[in-house]
């Protein structure tokens, strides 16, 4: 484990390209079963345009790095989950500032901006099977353990752990908000697409920092 810097968000970024790549037809499975099987495919596209950016770009903070991840994803991503992905990269982004390394309150604020913007944008509430059931006890869960005394890696990995957990807990609930909505009861037995994403990438920055 080192330190949450620059290279830490980079690393981050590309494991997350990764592991929506690997996640592409099972993002699609999920989607497909209460959408319209375009979520893997819209979150490849946006994360591989972030490897290209990646490439060719290097930011020097970890704030430079989430904010270029921001612009990416809003104008290559598209659908629901583009803009509630730009605007939870950016508020994290802009909950960074200028920091060089990322503490573990820092990693708690990080996260919990990223959740109150897409709650801003989507009004949707814990319990209407969206992104917010897998963000929400993520942020929690960041709390607690930075106010407990863990460091930045354990608190990304009670983060990512919470996700996963909230992921999996929307497979029961019925949709309220998005696509899924419109199906009303049929929507339950399912896991949400966004939710699963979000423990994706959630698990990919724990990885990152040697979580
Ligand atoms: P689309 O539904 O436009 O095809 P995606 O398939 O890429 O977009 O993303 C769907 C995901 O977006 C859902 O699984 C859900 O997690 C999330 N989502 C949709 N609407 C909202 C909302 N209002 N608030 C939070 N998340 C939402
Ligand atoms: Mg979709
Ligand atoms: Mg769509």
């Amino acid at each position: 484990t080192g330190p949450l810097d620059a290279a830490w968000a980079v690393r981050w970024m590309r494991g997350t390209a990764q592991v929506v790549s690997e996640n592409r037809a099972l993002l699609i499975d999920l989607d497909r079963a209460i959408g319209d099987a375009d979520h893997g495919e819209n979150l490849d596209r946006g994360f591989g345009a972030v490897l290209l950016k990646l490439d060719g770009d290097a930011p020097e903070t970890p704030a430079a790095v989430l904010k270029l991840v921001a612009m990416t994803l809003m104008s290559t991503v598209g659908g629901a989950a583009g803009p509630l992905y730009g605007t939870a990269f950016l508020r994290a982004a802009t909950s960074l500032g200028d920091t060089g390394v990322v503490d573990p309150s820092g990693v708690a604020g990080m996260i919990a901006a990223a959740r109150d913007g897409i709650v801003a944008r989507g009004k949707a509430e814990v319990g209407d099977k969206t992104m917010v059931d897998a963000w929400t006890p993520a942020s929690e869960a960041a709390e607690t353990a930075a106010q407990a005394g863990a460091t930045a890696p354990e608190v990304l990995a009670a983060a990512a752990n919470a996700a996963h957990a909230g992921a999996v807990a929307t497979e029961p609930l019925i949709a309220r908000k998005g696509r899924a909505s419109y199906l009303g009861e049929r929507s339950a037995g399912h896991q949400d697409p966004g939710a699963v994403s979000t423990a994706l990438i959630l698990q990919a920055a724990a990885e990152a920092a040697g979580g």
